[in-house]
Protein backbone atom coordinates (compact mmCIF):
# COMPACT_ATOMS: atom_id res chain seq x y z
CA UNK A 1 0.00 0.00 0.00
CA UNK A 2 1.24 3.11 -1.01
CA UNK A 3 2.07 5.23 2.43
CA UNK A 4 2.26 9.32 2.72
CA UNK A 5 5.78 9.86 4.43
CA UNK A 6 5.43 9.30 8.20
CA UNK A 7 2.72 7.80 7.97
CA UNK A 8 1.70 4.66 8.74
CA UNK A 9 -1.46 4.22 7.17
CA UNK A 10 -2.09 3.34 3.40
CA UNK A 11 -3.40 6.44 1.45
CA UNK A 12 -7.48 6.41 0.99
CA UNK A 13 -8.78 8.44 -1.75
CA UNK A 14 -12.52 8.75 -2.17
CA UNK A 15 -13.91 8.53 -6.21
CA UNK A 16 -17.19 10.05 -6.26
CA UNK A 17 -18.19 9.15 -10.01
CA UNK A 18 -21.91 8.09 -10.94
CA UNK A 19 -20.76 6.53 -13.99
CA UNK A 20 -20.02 2.80 -13.27
CA UNK A 21 -17.79 1.99 -15.77
CA UNK A 22 -15.42 5.09 -15.26
CA UNK A 23 -16.06 4.55 -11.75
CA UNK A 24 -15.05 1.02 -11.64
CA UNK A 25 -11.64 1.73 -14.19
CA UNK A 26 -10.83 4.63 -12.31
CA UNK A 27 -10.76 2.48 -8.69
CA UNK A 28 -9.17 -0.53 -10.14
CA UNK A 29 -6.58 1.64 -11.99
CA UNK A 30 -5.71 3.58 -8.37
CA UNK A 31 -6.08 0.03 -6.61
CA UNK A 32 -3.18 -1.07 -8.98
CA UNK A 33 -1.10 1.81 -7.56
CA UNK A 34 -1.56 0.90 -4.27
CA UNK A 35 -4.13 3.18 -2.92
CA UNK A 36 -6.73 2.36 -0.94
CA UNK A 37 -9.85 3.14 -2.48
CA UNK A 38 -13.54 4.04 -1.89
CA UNK A 39 -15.72 4.60 -4.12
CA UNK A 40 -19.70 6.06 -4.16
CA UNK A 41 -22.29 7.58 -7.08
CA UNK A 42 -23.91 10.11 -5.28
CA UNK A 43 -23.19 13.44 -3.94
CA UNK A 44 -25.08 12.82 -0.59
CA UNK A 45 -22.72 9.19 -0.30
CA UNK A 46 -19.77 11.59 -0.80
CA UNK A 47 -20.43 13.80 1.93
CA UNK A 48 -21.35 10.87 4.13
CA UNK A 49 -17.87 9.34 2.77
CA UNK A 50 -15.74 12.37 3.44
CA UNK A 51 -17.13 12.49 7.06
CA UNK A 52 -16.97 9.48 7.85
CA UNK A 53 -13.86 7.95 6.62
CA UNK A 54 -11.74 10.84 6.33
CA UNK A 55 -9.67 10.21 3.03
CA UNK A 56 -6.91 11.71 2.20
CA UNK A 57 -7.82 13.02 -1.19
CA UNK A 58 -11.02 13.13 -3.43
CA UNK A 59 -11.60 12.83 -6.67
CA UNK A 60 -14.95 14.23 -7.64
CA UNK A 61 -17.20 14.24 -10.72
CA UNK A 62 -19.10 17.70 -11.14
CA UNK A 63 -22.24 16.05 -12.94
CA UNK A 64 -23.47 14.07 -10.00
CA UNK A 65 -27.03 12.53 -10.38
CA UNK A 66 -28.15 14.66 -7.11
CA UNK A 67 -26.25 17.23 -5.82
CA UNK A 68 -23.80 19.07 -7.92
CA UNK A 69 -19.99 18.60 -7.24
CA UNK A 70 -19.41 22.17 -6.45
CA UNK A 71 -22.11 22.31 -4.12
CA UNK A 72 -20.56 18.65 -2.66
CA UNK A 73 -16.91 20.54 -3.04
CA UNK A 74 -18.22 23.62 -0.72
CA UNK A 75 -19.96 21.63 1.48
CA UNK A 76 -17.04 19.55 2.75
CA UNK A 77 -15.07 22.82 2.73
CA UNK A 78 -17.07 23.89 5.16
CA UNK A 79 -14.93 21.43 8.06
CA UNK A 80 -12.34 19.87 6.16
CA UNK A 81 -9.25 20.74 4.23
CA UNK A 82 -8.75 17.38 2.23
CA UNK A 83 -7.41 18.10 -1.58
CA UNK A 84 -10.22 18.14 -4.28
CA UNK A 85 -9.51 17.37 -7.37
CA UNK A 86 -12.48 17.90 -9.33
CA UNK A 87 -13.15 15.85 -12.74
CA UNK A 88 -15.14 18.06 -15.57
CA UNK A 89 -15.94 17.52 -19.10
CA UNK A 90 -13.55 18.93 -21.54
CA UNK A 91 -13.60 22.95 -21.50
CA UNK A 92 -16.18 22.86 -18.89
CA UNK A 93 -14.63 26.37 -17.89
CA UNK A 94 -17.44 27.86 -15.79
CA UNK A 95 -17.08 24.01 -14.32
CA UNK A 96 -13.13 24.48 -13.84
CA UNK A 97 -13.68 28.01 -12.12
CA UNK A 98 -16.45 27.21 -10.30
CA UNK A 99 -15.38 24.22 -8.56
CA UNK A 100 -12.15 25.99 -7.61
CA UNK A 101 -14.57 28.90 -6.14
CA UNK A 102 -15.83 26.21 -4.57
CA UNK A 103 -12.80 25.09 -2.60
CA UNK A 104 -11.73 22.52 -5.01
CA UNK A 105 -7.30 22.52 -5.10
CA UNK A 106 -7.20 21.29 -8.68
CA UNK A 107 -9.24 19.89 -11.60
CA UNK A 108 -8.62 17.34 -14.54
CA UNK A 109 -10.68 17.34 -17.89
CA UNK A 110 -12.04 14.18 -19.20
CA UNK A 111 -10.61 12.07 -20.93
CA UNK A 112 -7.46 11.73 -19.10
CA UNK A 113 -4.93 9.46 -19.03
CA UNK A 114 -4.41 7.30 -15.68
CA UNK A 115 -0.77 8.56 -15.87
CA UNK A 116 -2.04 12.54 -15.61
CA UNK A 117 -4.61 11.79 -12.85
CA UNK A 118 -1.78 10.02 -10.80
CA UNK A 119 0.76 13.25 -11.21
CA UNK A 120 -1.98 15.48 -9.85
CA UNK A 121 -2.88 13.17 -7.20
CA UNK A 122 1.12 12.95 -6.33
CA UNK A 123 1.10 16.51 -6.52
CA UNK A 124 -2.29 17.52 -4.10
CA UNK A 125 -1.26 14.71 -1.36
CA UNK A 126 2.63 16.30 -1.37
CA UNK A 127 1.15 19.84 -0.73
CA UNK A 128 -0.89 18.05 1.69
CA UNK A 129 1.84 16.47 3.41
CA UNK A 130 3.13 20.66 3.99
CA UNK A 131 6.07 19.29 1.04
CA UNK A 132 6.41 21.05 -2.26
CA UNK A 133 4.07 23.92 -3.23
CA UNK A 134 4.35 23.34 -6.96
CA UNK A 135 1.28 21.70 -8.24
CA UNK A 136 3.12 20.63 -11.45
CA UNK A 137 6.79 20.14 -10.31
CA UNK A 138 9.82 19.99 -13.34
CA UNK A 139 11.95 16.97 -13.08
CA UNK A 140 15.12 16.55 -14.61
CA UNK A 141 17.20 13.63 -16.03
CA UNK A 142 20.36 13.88 -17.17
CA UNK A 143 20.77 16.86 -19.42
CA UNK A 144 16.96 16.90 -20.03
CA UNK A 145 14.15 19.02 -18.45
CA UNK A 146 10.73 18.18 -18.13
CA UNK A 147 8.07 20.75 -17.00
CA UNK A 148 4.67 18.76 -16.73
CA UNK A 149 2.46 22.27 -16.64
CA UNK A 150 3.52 23.47 -20.00
CA UNK A 151 4.34 20.29 -21.76
CA UNK A 152 7.94 20.99 -22.70
CA UNK A 153 11.03 19.34 -22.29
CA UNK A 154 14.54 21.55 -22.62
CA UNK A 155 17.49 19.62 -23.54
CA UNK A 156 20.65 22.80 -22.22
CA UNK A 157 19.34 25.65 -24.00
CA UNK A 158 16.97 24.01 -26.41
CA UNK A 159 13.67 22.83 -26.33
CA UNK A 160 12.86 19.81 -27.74
CA UNK A 161 10.37 19.28 -30.10
CA UNK A 162 8.12 16.31 -28.46
CA UNK A 163 4.15 15.22 -28.98
CA UNK A 164 1.86 15.46 -25.98
CA UNK A 165 2.33 12.07 -26.31
CA UNK A 166 5.72 11.47 -26.45
CA UNK A 167 6.26 13.83 -23.78
CA UNK A 168 4.25 11.87 -21.38
CA UNK A 169 6.00 9.41 -22.36
CA UNK A 170 9.78 10.04 -21.46
CA UNK A 171 8.42 11.55 -18.37
CA UNK A 172 7.01 8.12 -17.28
CA UNK A 173 10.15 6.67 -18.07
CA UNK A 174 12.22 9.37 -16.24
CA UNK A 175 9.89 8.75 -13.03
CA UNK A 176 11.06 5.36 -13.24
CA UNK A 177 14.57 5.88 -14.33
CA UNK A 178 16.44 2.96 -14.16
CA UNK A 179 13.88 0.50 -13.83
CA UNK A 180 12.57 -2.10 -16.42
CA UNK A 181 9.18 -0.65 -17.41
CA UNK A 182 6.72 -3.09 -19.66
CA UNK A 183 4.82 -2.47 -22.65
CA UNK A 184 1.26 -3.20 -21.01
CA UNK A 185 2.20 -0.58 -17.88
CA UNK A 186 3.26 2.33 -20.49
CA UNK A 187 -0.43 1.24 -22.24
CA UNK A 188 -1.69 1.58 -19.17
CA UNK A 189 -0.42 4.58 -17.93
CA UNK A 190 0.51 7.03 -20.67
CA UNK A 191 -2.14 6.21 -23.37
CA UNK A 192 -4.84 6.02 -20.44
CA UNK A 193 -6.60 3.08 -18.58
CA UNK A 194 -9.45 3.14 -21.44
CA UNK A 195 -7.25 2.74 -24.32
CA UNK A 196 -7.64 -0.24 -26.53
CA UNK A 197 -4.44 -0.80 -28.34
CA UNK A 198 -1.47 -2.83 -29.01
CA UNK A 199 1.73 -2.92 -27.92
CA UNK A 200 3.19 -2.05 -31.00
CA UNK A 201 1.84 1.16 -30.35
CA UNK A 202 4.47 1.41 -27.37
CA UNK A 203 7.50 -0.09 -29.98
CA UNK A 204 6.87 2.86 -32.21
CA UNK A 205 6.40 6.09 -29.63
CA UNK A 206 9.81 4.43 -28.05
CA UNK A 207 11.31 4.66 -31.41
CA UNK A 208 10.44 8.16 -32.43
CA UNK A 209 11.38 8.91 -28.67
CA UNK A 210 15.11 7.52 -29.29
CA UNK A 211 15.28 9.75 -32.15
CA UNK A 212 14.35 12.57 -30.58
CA UNK A 213 17.17 11.85 -27.37
CA UNK A 214 19.73 10.73 -30.30
CA UNK A 215 19.23 14.37 -31.70
CA UNK A 216 18.71 16.37 -28.26
CA UNK A 217 19.89 14.47 -25.61
CA UNK A 218 22.67 11.89 -26.12
CA UNK A 219 23.40 11.04 -22.58
CA UNK A 220 19.86 9.51 -22.40
CA UNK A 221 19.82 6.24 -23.35
CA UNK A 222 16.48 4.21 -24.00
CA UNK A 223 17.78 0.13 -23.60
CA UNK A 224 15.17 -2.86 -25.09
CA UNK A 225 14.92 -5.09 -22.49
CA UNK A 226 13.88 -7.96 -24.71
CA UNK A 227 10.46 -9.76 -23.96
CA UNK A 228 10.40 -6.98 -21.47
CA UNK A 229 9.89 -3.47 -22.16
CA UNK A 230 12.09 -0.61 -22.08
CA UNK A 231 14.69 1.21 -19.63
CA UNK A 232 15.95 4.91 -19.69
CA UNK A 233 19.41 4.90 -18.35
CA UNK A 234 21.61 8.32 -17.93
CA UNK A 235 24.99 7.66 -19.88
CA UNK A 236 27.99 9.28 -18.21
CA UNK A 237 29.37 11.72 -20.34
CA1 LIG B 1 -21.09 12.26 -13.88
Amino acid sequence: MRELPGDEQPVTILVVEDEENIRFSLSSGLRREGYRVLAVATGEEALDAARDESPDLILLDVMLPDISGLDVSRLIRRDSDVPIIMVTARDAEADIIGGLEMGADDYVTKPFSLGVLLARIRANLRRKGGGETDLRERISVGSVTLDPESYTARAGSETMDLTPRLFELLRFLADNLGDVCTRDRMLDVVWGYDYVGETRTVDVHIHWLREKLRAYAPDLVLETIRGVGYRLVVKPE
